[in-house]
């Protein structure tokens, strides 16, 4: 439903709403608060020796005075409690509008810290309301904002969507809801929204999160059986002539996935895995060796990245490893030249393996032969662009990759109905990358640590997060200034709009040793490989999320040598966010500490199936909720999904389209 039918959202708020991903009611009232203040316990001054904000209850006893110094204003009057002697003081710097609201003889709520001076309890900048609003006296949900919108706009928004809340949103039967102790979503998003205490919160919460999960269950389990196909191919291979060929041996756990990628492939059914594993536990391999062996039985494969950079790498560095096997690797995104020829050579059979953006997906691109494909980094693609791939072949093998972290219990149950394989370790030898938060002002402790980096014959990246603007730390003024300093050295820039020919050089050159320091955007985030690369530093490290920063820092750490990575920020706190990477390594870790810091208000969805469905908030989810969202599911599945409204499944894939999981 559209966002107009709610009160008060006119255009304005409306593109304000689509800022933070709202653009539907459903989407509104699925918004959860990011935090819980607690404002419901009134206190009375006495009770009060510490310095947090409490709820208060005061008169107004005196008119409004207002002093001008010469730094600022200062708006003050007096106030009393009841039952209490004391005198209060409200004092407001560089505030002389909200306290004019306030009337002599009239009784307000406040939120406030409260300290002593001489006779007086004072009270700063003070959050006051009416007696009969409930911004103050109750838990408050505080939201992500955006500017322009406030925290209360925004609540009385969502209680208004609320309004609209549609039916199907409950999935389970009346009788089914009550049966597992749970209750209506309905009533579970109003508690959500609008707590009463925090125990009800809790219960509403965990209810929401368990049919939540069971949802995404359910659908994972139905369109598995729908989509299921028969397999019709056979594969021959030696894999000992493969693996002597690497460089490497592979660790148990890549070698235990390939096994299982393996033989899924050759079941009754064609595969459709999951391929999970931290930044560098080495899943690219895993696809290539795949493909190797699918074009040896004369079946062609292709392998879709989110970015051209990524497309190029993996191109150019498994070329050789194809070559020796006589096996022919196309190369295809949006700015190829020679498209035509590609495609027509796709036709023939004659490229076997084919590597590329969502280029791959366009509709003149025709296979011979495809029975295999793989998604590196799934969560990039939207899941109909994921199933375009597939639709070009029959009865298609299909693996996709993520470095998207799952909790190891969770896993072991949801690989009972989903396809997955994991990656658990490192290749042996890597070293921890050692991290570290650096001042703005103290950039020469960094620039030496480069300039020692460059002799012993490393290479370092430098990433930013905007090419140009007045920012002194755009990529444009960074490149200027490590130009200035590093003039000995060779320099190159990198960014997304460049023209593909020019990142394929850049790249090419970088990975070959060619380039000291390459600066960068987070063009470089997913999938870059460069083993003698060993420095990353970060500008404006603030500016991005832990994970993303997990995920850029993952581009070093690469080969045998010590790797650092540094943060460039203008906060140097130990409390700063930062430091969470200076002490994880490990990408699961800093998913969960980067959900907690945001309190859960922006949920990640493990299975990412379409944005329309909710998600789950799995990363903090209590164990016995995960048992028990099994538990329901495992009930409902032994009843054909009977007592399940699945219309939620249908209305976002058409019945007659295959649809791709993970
Ligand atoms: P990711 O899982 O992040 O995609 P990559 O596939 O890019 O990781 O692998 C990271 C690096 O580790 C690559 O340089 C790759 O060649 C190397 N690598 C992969 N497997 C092994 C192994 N078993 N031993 C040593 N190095 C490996
Ligand atoms: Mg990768």
């Amino acid at each position: 439903m559209d966002l107009n039918v709610v009160k008060g959202i006119g255009p304005k708020k409306k593109n304000l709403l689509r800022k933070l991903g709202i653009n539907s009611v459903s989407d509104l009232y699925n918004y959860y608060p990011r935090a819980y203040e607690d404002r419901s316990k009134l206190r009375k001054i006495k009770d009060i020796n510490n310095n947090k904000d409490h709820y208060f209850i005061w008169k107004i006893r005196s008119k409004l005075y207002i002093k001008n110094t010469r730094k600022m204003t200062i708006s003050y009057l007096y106030a009393s409690e009841e039952g209490s002697s004391e005198k209060i003081r409200l004092i407001w710097f560089y505030d002389r509008y909200s306290p004019r609201k306030l009337r002599i003889g009239k009784e307000y709520k406040f939120f406030t810290k409260i300290s002593r001076n001489g006779g007086y309890v004072e009270a700063k900048n003070p959050l006051f309301s009416e007696m009969t609003d409930d911004q103050i006296g109750s838990i408050v949900s505080i939201y992500p904002l955006t500017s322009g919108l406030s925290n209360n706009q925004l609540h009385n928004y969502i209680n208004e969507s609320l309004k609209y809340y549609d039916k199907k949103e409950d999935f389970l039967a009346e009788d089914l809801v009550k049966k597992y102790g749970l209750d209506f979503r309905y009533n579970n998003l109003f508690e959500i929204h609008n707590p009463r205490s925090i125990g009800s919160l809790m219960k509403a919460k965990s209810s929401v999160k368990i049919m939540d999960l069971v949802k995404d269950l359910v659908f994972l389990q139905v369109i598995k059986n729908k989509t299921r196909q028969k397999n019709n191919i056979r594969l021959k291979y030696k894999l000992s002539e493969i693996l002597n060929k690497l460089d490497f041996t592979l660790t148990k756990s890549q070698a235990r996935s390939l096994y299982e990628i393996l033989s899924d492939c050759q079941s009754e059914y064609t595969a459709n895995r999951l391929l999970i594993g931290d930044v560098g536990s080495g899943k690219t391999i895993i696809a290539m060796i795949m493909m190797i062996i699918f074009a040896q039985n004369s079946y062609q494969s292709a392998m879709m990245v989110p970015t051209e950079v990524l497309a190029i790498q993996h191109f150019e560095k498994n070329l050789s490893l194809f070559n020796e096997f006589g096996i022919r690797l196309g190369l295809l995104t949006g700015s190829s030249k020679d498209k035509d020829l590609i495609k027509k050579d796709l036709l023939e059979g004659k490229i076997q393996v084919l590597i590329g953006t969502h280029a791959l997906i366009q509709e003149d691109v025709e296979f011979k032969n495809l029975k295999f494909v793989v998604n590196d980094e799934q969560h990039r693609f939207g899941v109909s662009q994921r199933q375009m791939l597939a639709l070009k072949g029959k009865a298609v093998n299909y693996l996709t990759m993520t470095a998207t972290p799952i909790p190891r219990t969770m896993y072991l149950k949801i690989s009972n109905i989903l396809d997955m394989s994991m990656i658990d370790e490192l290749p042996r030898g890597r070293k921890p990358i050692e991290t570290q938060v650096i001042s703005e002002d103290h950039q020469e402790i960094l620039f030496d640590k480069i300039e020692e980096n460059i002799k012993d014959r490393r290479q370092v990246y430098v990433v930013t997060n905007n090419i140009d603007g007045d920012d002194k730390n755009s990529l444009l003024n960074l490149f200027k200034k490590f130009e200035k300093r590093f003039n000995k050295n060779k320099i190159s820039m990198l960014h997304g709009k460049m023209k593909a020919y020019d990142k394929e050089r850049i790249l090419k050159d970088f990975s070959i040793g060619k380039i000291d320091i390459l600066i960068s955007t987070t063009v470089i985030e997913v999938g870059i490989d460069v083993p003698n690369a060993n420095m990353m530093v970060i500008y404006n490290a603030s500016n991005f999320g832990l994970s993303t920063l997990h995920q850029l820092r993952g581009r070093v750490g690469r080969g045998p040598y010590k790797s650092f990575c540094y943060l460039i920020s203008k906060d140097t706190k130990p409390s700063n966010k930062l430091n969470i990477l200076v002490k994880e390594s490990s990408g699961f870790e800093i998913a969960k500490k980067d959900f907690d810091l945001r309190g859960g208000g922006k949920i990640i969805s493990l299975l990412q199936h379409g944005k329309n469905l909710s998600k789950i908030e799995f990363l903090n989810m209590d164990k016995s909720d995960i048992d028990q969202s099994f538990k329901i599911y495992n009930d409902l599945k032994e009843n054909d999904f009977r007592s399940c409204d699945l219309s939620f499944i249908t209305k976002f894939f058409g019945e007659d389209r295959r649809i791709i999981l993970n």
